[in-house]
């Protein structure tokens, strides 16, 4: 029997949401690397590949239909859609886990933090936010990695993501990255036992 102890403490869940160039991606590593027991959930994602991501490490990259069917056979503990993909988190992972007693991070979007939070309302919540909108656009234009017009587009979900951020526990503005990853890890360590 694997079944845990009726009192042992169940796992944590850290979500951390952020506009995509805040850094999101470089403060995740930081935090995996500091707490190497926490496990990261692995969302799936309709989106291709980037030239640098693994299918099952980055993402799991599946097809629509079978993400649609994920959906209908209640897999996900919350998906949404983002810049035209759909992206979701694996309920028997996070309840699996969780249940067990480890600690797991979620990066994942505002529409799905707010669907972990009702699911798992004691979950942690992290937004990161860059230290302004310009500075933001300029991250995202040296990356050279988007058209201005997608940039655009991720330019306006990113203004609509940081209203929402008085819905989130944490608020680590990522001005210097050293300040940001120092405060991220102090966040996360006050909850670990
Ligand atoms: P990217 O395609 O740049 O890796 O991610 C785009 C956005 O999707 C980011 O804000 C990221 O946090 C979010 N995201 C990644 N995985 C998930 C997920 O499983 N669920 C939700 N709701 N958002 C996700």
């Amino acid at each position: 029997m694997n079944a845990p102890a009726p009192n042992m403490k169940k796992g944590n869940l850290f979500i951390l949401s952020a506009p995509s160039g805040a850094g999101k991606s470089t403060l995740c590593k930081a935090v995996l690397k500091q707490y190497n027991d926490i496990l990261y959930s692995i969302s799936h994602t309709t989106r291709k590949p980037r030239q640098d991501e693994q299918d099952g490490v980055d993402y799991y990259f599946i097809t629509e239909d079978d993400f649609l069917e994920k959906i209908n056979h209640g897999k996900c503990a919350e998906w949404a859609e983002v810049h035209g993909n759909y992206y979701g988190t694996s309920a028997d992972f996070i309840d699996k886990q969780k249940a067990s007693g480890c600690d797991i991070l979620l990066d994942i979007d505002v529409q799905g933090a707010r669907q972990i939070l009702e699911r798992y309302p004691d979950s942690i919540t992290i937004f990161i936010m860059p230290p302004s909108l310009d500075a933001l656009k300029q991250r995202m234009q040296s990356r050279g990695m988007d058209s201005e017009d997608v940039i655009g587009g991720r330019m306006a979900n990113a203004e609509k993501e940081m209203t929402q951020r008085n819905q989130y526990r944490h608020v680590i503005v990522n001005d210097t990255l050293a300040d940001a990853v120092t405060e991220i890890l102090a966040v996360i360590g006050k909850y670990r036992k």
